[in-house]
């Protein structure tokens, strides 16, 4: 057998079209989503995320509040300029890209964000509503992974799901999410991570397999069972010297091997990374509605 691809770009362009149309109606009714955009230092990786975040909300109407600080800003003046978005109707979204300078605290900012604007879902508000199956902004990668499983059409309720990696960005929230008593969850969840003894006694058993712990290869066809569903999170570089920047992009899968076994794959790239900032695009249009009580 072998798998069929899970198109990530295919499912985010077709969740992108269906919020920029959200988008213009809430125009019409004069509300224009805002997402403000807060990135300190100069790191290349999170410049291109960052710049990446504002074309997509530009893509489909979003205002986006783009702020650029220099590695030297303290913490006080980033937690200013946090309160001053709280405080701001214009925005309903704040997103403070991670990493932070050393010298910053992440926890401490994090906690200043208001959680009604908390569209990365990391403050420990958003993760506890979403521990006990409260609405509330969903972390967006773990989200992506649900979003690709439902509409690839895969049943979680009474699945296996084994997720490698206990990370609080996506393996602890999409197990999370997953255990839920909701439909597009109900799933049995076992959590693997480096202390997890002999971990292929637990993917041979799954249905379902979430790979994140940001190794190549670290779940191998011998791994899995005939007929699996893989999503895989990792993303990778290995050294290519036939690639003109001299490395490639893989996930943590044995991408060519595991797809002889696998149902359904994610392939990186091109799975669960184009869904990440669609689903930070959703919460921003999410939470204008809910400021605006119309959700
Ligand atoms: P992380 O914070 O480094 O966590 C990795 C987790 O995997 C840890 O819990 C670790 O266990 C576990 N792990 C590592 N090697 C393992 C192994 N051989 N067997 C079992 N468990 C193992 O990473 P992360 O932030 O969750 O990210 C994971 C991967 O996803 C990375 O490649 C990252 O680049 C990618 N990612 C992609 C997106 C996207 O949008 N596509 C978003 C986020 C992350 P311990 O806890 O025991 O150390």
């Amino acid at each position: 057998m072998s798998a069929k691809i899970i198109d990530g770009k295919q499912v985010a362009a077709d969740i992108r079209k269906e919020l920029k149309a959200e988008v213009s109606a809430l125009k019409e009714k004069g509300v224009v989503p805002g997402l403000g955009v807060i990135l300190v230092g100069a790191d290349p990786a999170s410049q291109s995320y960052v710049t990446a975040k504002e074309r997509a909300c530009e893509n489909i109407g979003i205002y986006s509040d783009d702020n650029r600080l220099s590695a030297e800003t303290s913490q006080e003046e980033l937690l200013a300029l946090v309160d001053r978005m709280n405080n701001d109707p214009k925005i309903n979204g704040i997103l403070v890209q991670l990493p932070l300078p050393k010298h910053i605290d992440e926890p401490t900012v994090l906690l200043a964000i208001d959680p009604d604007k908390d569209v990365d879902g990391f403050h420990p508000m958003s993760v506890g509503k979403m521990m006990i199956g409260e609405d509330t902004f969903l972390p967006c990668t773990p989200h992506g992974i649900v979003q690709l499983l439902l509409r690839s059409g895969v049943e979680t309720e009474g699945a296996h799901v084994v997720v490698v990696g206990r990370s609080n960005i996506v393996g602890k929230p999409v197990a999370n999410m997953l255990l839920q008593k909701k439909e597009g969850a109900n799933a049995t969840v076992t959590l693997c991570h480096t202390r997890t003894k002999d971990m292929a006694h637990f993917t041979r058993q799954a249905d379902i397999i979430i790979a994140a712990s940001g190794w190549p290869n670290t779940i191998t066809a011998d791994m899995v069972k005939d007929g699996v569903v893989v999503i895989d999170v990792g993303v990778n570089r290995v050294d290519d010297a036939s690639r003109e920047r001299g490395y490639r992009l893989v996930g943590d899968v044995d991408f060519d091997a595991v797809k002889e076994k696998a149902s359904l794959i994610t392939p990186v790239p091109g799975g669960v990374g184009p869904m990440t900032i669609t689903m930070l695009l959703y919460n921003t249009v999410e939470s204008a509605k809910r400021a605006n009580g119309m959700a």
